[in-house]
């Protein structure tokens, strides 16, 4: 299937390519080994609009469809897979699941302050003890008389320690049904862990968050009591996409250092890009990120309701979309680094952080042994005995 642009799309794709040229790339390697960002990051992609892609222009956002949106994400990712990974949990679990299933005062009391980045959106679903196995979360709500409370642990949450907007999804008592809620650090008093050290994609903060007791008021309650899960599952399917998109802009950024040095480096009297070895690394690198690209976008017009009839469910190509993606990004990461060869190895050198970074894309939002369960569901039929 191939994907036309319209003009408008090509323009903002260009707009989202100035500013990681400009605001991402060159502070990549300093934020790489500082593990820090511009404090202003996301009031800077705010300006833009860039926090506000998937809120709806009556709540002050440019209302981009997925695809649109993808397009940005992919040039963020280019310029710093970090800033992408933060933009992408933001705009794709959190402001899609308060879009879909918000109340009007919800929306009406974040979706304006999501849209300038004023405020950013953290996701908590994970936690110690489940992670692929989200449905076995034991983060848990309490009635007691009029009083709700809330006690647990959530683990790595992304933009967790500078969130003003948290989703974070919590059961009943010990084995009661699953509700999303809406934490605001205005409202609500919790603990922000430690911050992780991660092995890339350090300009992403990945902290704990721990709950003891926290007053829970009825208005913190998304959606419907009980649907928690639903959720999560729904928002995870688009935040697929959005790690497909990142890990797109990360192979192309790898792949482009690759072209370029093979262009450079002489050894035998030759450049290293007229050996066939060489070439034939860079030739499959554009074919994977136009299979990548191709797989995302079909999903992405599925997810829009633009569903081929005869094709696999949205839910399955945002699946494949993000193993595609996220298994070029390793890929294409590592014979970057191999085609630098020592140099590649070296900090100085931009390969190796990409390497790093890429390899996270194969681990959140579902690890990629998850989206093969997910695939073979429909393409194979039912386990019985997992239920991921
Ligand atoms: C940088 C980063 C940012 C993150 N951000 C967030 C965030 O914002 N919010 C959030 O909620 N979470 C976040 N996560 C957590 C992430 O989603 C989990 O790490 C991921 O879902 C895997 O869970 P786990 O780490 O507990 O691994 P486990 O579930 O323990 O899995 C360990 C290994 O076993 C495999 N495995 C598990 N079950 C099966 C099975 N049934 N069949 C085959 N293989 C299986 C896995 O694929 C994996 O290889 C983040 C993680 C990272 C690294």
């Amino acid at each position: 299937m191939s994907f036309h642009l319209t003009e408008e799309q090509v323009e903002i794709r260009a707009l989202a390519r100035e500013f990681a040229e400009g605001e991402l790339r060159p502070y990549a390697p300093e934020w790489d080994a500082q593990r820090t960002v511009d404090p202003e990051i996301f009031l800077k992609l705010g300006e833009l609009g860039f926090m506000g892609m998937r809120v709806p222009e009556e709540f002050g956002g440019l209302g981009f469809d997925l695809i649109t949106y993808l397009l940005v994400l992919e040039e963020l990712a280019w310029g710093d897979a970090g800033v992408a990974l933060g933009v992408a949990i933001h705009s794709g679990p959190v402001t899609g699941l308060l879009v879909k299933h918000g109340s009007t005062e919800q929306k009406d009391r974040y979706l304006p302050r999501l849209a300038t980045g004023e405020i950013v959106g953290a996701f908590a679903l994970s936690e110690p003890e489940a992670g692929s196995d989200a449905r076995s979360l034991t983060t848990s709500w309490q009635q007691n008389g009029d009083e709700r409370s809330l006690s647990g642990r959530k683990k790595w949450v992304t933009n967790g320690a500078r969130s003003g907007l948290i989703v974070l999804f919590a059961r009943e008592g010990a084995e009661g049904r699953i509700s999303a809620f809406l934490l605001d650090p205005d409202l609500h008093t919790y603990q922000v862990g430690k911050r992780e050290i991660t092995m890339g994609l350090s300009a992403s903060e990945t902290v704990e968050l721990l709950f003891d007791e926290m007053p829970l008021e009825d208005g913190a309650l998304l959606g419907d009591e009980g649907a928690g899960f639903t959720y999560a599952m729904e928002a995870l399917e688009v935040g697929r996409l959005g790690i497909a998109a990142q890990a797109t802009g990360i192979t192309r950024a790898a792949y482009e250092h690759a072209r370029d040095y093979a262009e450079e480096r002489v050894q035998f009297g030759r450049k290293l890009s007229e050996f066939q070895a060489t070439r034939f690394k860079l030739a499959e690198m554009t074919t994977r990120i136009a299979g990548a690209r191709a797989l995302t976008f079909s999903a992405a017009a599925a997810l829009d309701g633009k569903a081929d009839p005869e094709s696999l469910s949205a839910g399955s190509l945002a699946a494949m979309a993000k193993l595609t993606a996220s298994e070029a990004a390793v890929w294409t990461a590592d014979e970057a680094v191999q085609i630098f060869g020592g140099y590649g190895y070296m900090r100085h050198y931009p390969v190796e952080r990409l390497l790093r970074d890429a390899k996270g894309t194969e681990i959140y939002e579902g690890t990629n042994e998850i989206m093969k369960l997910v695939i073979a569901r429909e393409s194979v039929g039912a386990s019985t005995s997992v239920k991921a």
